[in-house]
């Protein structure tokens, strides 16, 4: 079974601006509360500015994680203000915000990304409540309209681009052996990770590249799609625990662990592995993305990112007490092992 949701995608320097007012009034918008991280307000002051009189206010409080005081605030703002849709602008935090507006409103949500992250392509919400961060899919989540623009991106530092992008890659890897992955995802997934892994060296090369930028933005738009389609496994799993519960930054803690996961779960899934070899052009997929990481400064250890050697056993336990679909049985013993190479940031080996 392949589902194909309805969803526009708008890409292009300048769309942010250009192109937003059109996707809301195709959608039959006429008050549209535009939602920003306090860092992407200038951006999505701009975005409000471009939709005059069809801006019903600027409301740039999301934070990391969607915590649910954010999400009540934002949903009487957007009750308060009447309206009739809402603007997402910004990183994964933002689109969150905002899928948690269309999820207690019913509204309809419009994306305009500024990371990597590809939450505007999923039916995935996230909300952070006592220290817990719950998620769930629902279709109404999953915004309408997606506007790519590449040059809100040019303000996206190098390293936070990197690990961004690095984050785009692990989605296309765990949805080429997803038990629901299909033909059409695995293409999808298999280019977003070829796109992404080309445009990564150009743009830390020159972060001011707008090809570059375009052509990342391409990627997450794939592996985004790729995500939003398929089931997540090992990988995933140990970033949630390792961010839900030790706080470490999402996108970083992506771009360390992805080796070691891939590492440990290749030999039982040579076609994925075979699919991901031909995107990076390597016959070593977790060495070459170890290697990827480590070219353009990104963070390769879980030691880098805060974690204590305490913390190791902890997050352990936690990921093994869940259930997830995985291609390879990871029990307590091999998560521990895997831990604790991504803690030390050894060099990745694949371990039959
Ligand atoms: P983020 O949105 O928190 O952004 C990270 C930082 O980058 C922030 O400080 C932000 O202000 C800044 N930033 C964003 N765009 C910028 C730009 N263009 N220029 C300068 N600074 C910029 O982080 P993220 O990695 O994009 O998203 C992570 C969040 O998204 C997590 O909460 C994660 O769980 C969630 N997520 C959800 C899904 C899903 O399908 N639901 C998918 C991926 C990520």
């Amino acid at each position: 079974m392949h589902e194909s949701p309805a969803v526009r995608v708008v890409l292009g320097p300048g769309a942010s601006v250009a192109a937003t007012p059109g996707e809301a009034e195709r959608l039959g918008l006429r008050r549209l509360l535009v939602v920003s991280g306090p860092r992407g307000a200038g951006t999505a002051r701009a975005v409000a500015d471009a939709l005059g009189d069809a801006c019903a206010g600027l409301h740039p409080e999301a934070r990391m994680h969607v915590p649910a005081e954010v999400a009540d605030r934002a949903v009487a703002v957007a009750r308060r203000t009447r309206a009739d849709g809402c603007v997402a602008v910004g990183g994964g935090s933002a689109v969150g915000l905002g899928k948690m507006i269309a999820l207690r409103t019913g509204l309809p949500l419009i994306a305009v990304p500024s990371t990597y992250s590809g939450s505007e392509m999923t039916p995935v919400w996230g909300l952070t409540e006592h220290g817990a961060k719950r998620t769930g899919r629902d279709p109404s989540v999953r915004p309408r309209s997606v506007v790519y623009d590449p040059e809100l991106t040019l303000s996206l530092p190098v390293a936070l681009s990197v690990t961004s992008g690095i984050n785009a890659v692990a989605h296309a890897a765990e949805a080429l052996y997803a038990p629901d992955t299909t033909p059409l995802t695995s293409l999808t997934a298999e280019e977003g990770a070829r796109a992404m892994t080309a445009a990564l060296p150009d743009l830390a090369a020159d972060p001011r590249d707008l090809d570059a930028r375009g052509r990342a933005l391409y990627g997450a738009w794939l592996c985004g799609t790729a995500l939003g389609a398929t089931t997540m496994g090992l990988h995933h799993k140990l970033c949630h625990v390792l961010g839900g519960t030790f706080g470490l930054p999402h996108a970083e803690t992506h771009t360390v662990v992805l080796p070691y996961a891939l590492a440990f779960n290749a030999p039982a899934v040579p076609a994925a592995m075979t699919a991901l070899g031909r995107a990076l052009g390597t016959d070593d997929v977790p060495y070459a993305l170890w290697d990827l990481a480590g070219r353009l400064g990104a963070p390769r250890s879980l030691a880098a990112l805060g974690l204590t050697e305490a913390d190791l056993p902890v997050a352990a336990r936690e990921a093994t007490g869940r259930a997830y679909p995985n291609p390879r049985a990871a029990g307590p013993d091999d998560v521990r092992e895997l831990l604790r190479a991504a803690y030390a940031g050894d060099r990745p080996h694949v371990r039959p």
